[in-house]
């Protein structure tokens, strides 16, 4: 589980987050919604510290993330992004493969026994000698979040992976990512699918200028906003 209290960032003079406070629980998937700017990647990157907040803390299952060696963080919080950053020199199963031997020092042949079934969870069990050009985004994609599987994460964090996304494979994603909450993966995934957020969310996060706006079931969320600012956002999007 994660718990998230009074998070400040700031990028220089600009207050990015004020004051977030959220709770993950395990085997939840957690979606964060809001309009552009409002602090989701900025929230996302000091779950795993590509960026450190100003003040606050996270713990995960109880211990401060910000004592931790961002190098232990990074092996027990994945993330996905939008832009897949594979290496493109490598095929999807040594990409894969890269990440065991490198950040968890993982003998070759296990690592490559381990890349395997993840790339065969993910649909590309046929596909793990290509490279990435001759992959499509959608695979490309999977081939990102095999990776991030891989590692054995307790949490895996996922920012607007199908935004750069052809629209014809957004759905094989996002039923992949849907299928993974089912077995009961911690997700906290920052989405504009708001189908995909009513569908899959445990809890749906809102935030606006920094701040956690409105928390609930997604019932609550679409149904029932409470504020303005989330029936404003609503009515923009859906
Ligand atoms: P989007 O939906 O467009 O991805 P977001 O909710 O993810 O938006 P963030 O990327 O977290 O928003 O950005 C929050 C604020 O921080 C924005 O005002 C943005 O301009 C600013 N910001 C983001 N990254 C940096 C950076 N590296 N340096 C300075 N300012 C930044
Ligand atoms: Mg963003």
């Amino acid at each position: 589980s994660l718990a998230i209290s009074d998070l400040d960032m700031a990028y220089g003079d600009l207050d990015v987050l004020k004051g977030v406070s959220l709770n993950v629980n395990a085997g939840t998937v957690t979606c964060v919604i809001g309009p552009s700017g409002s602090g989701k990647s900025t929230l996302l990157k000091c779950l795993n510290r590509l960026v450190e907040p100003k003040a606050g803390d996270v713990l995960l299952d109880g211990e401060s993330i910000l004592t931790m060696k961002p190098e232990k963080l990074r092996r027990r919080v994945g993330m996905v992004f939008q832009h897949f950053n594979l290496f493109p020199d490598h095929t999807a199963l040594e990409n894969v493969m890269l990440a065991l031997t490198k950040i968890k020092g993982m003998a070759k042949r296990e690592a490559e026994r381990v890349a395997e079934d993840r790339l065969a969870d993910v649909g590309l069990a046929a596909r793990m000698h290509h490279r990435p050009a001759r992959l499509s985004g959608g695979q490309q994609q999977r081939v990102a979040i095999a990776r991030a599987l891989a590692m054995d994460p307790e949490v895996i964090l996922f920012d607007e992976v199908t935004s750069a996304l052809d629209p014809e494979l957004v759905k094989g994603v996002l039923d992949l990512m849907a299928d993974l909450g089912q077995r009961g993966m911690t997700m906290v995934i920052v989405t504009h699918e708001m189908g995909f957020a009513r569908k899959v969310a445990d809890q749906v996060v809102f935030m606006d200028e920094g701040r956690v706006v409105e928390v609930g079931t997604p019932t609550a969320i679409f149904d029932a906003p409470q504020s303005p600012r989330l029936k404003r956002f609503l009515a923009e999007v859906l």
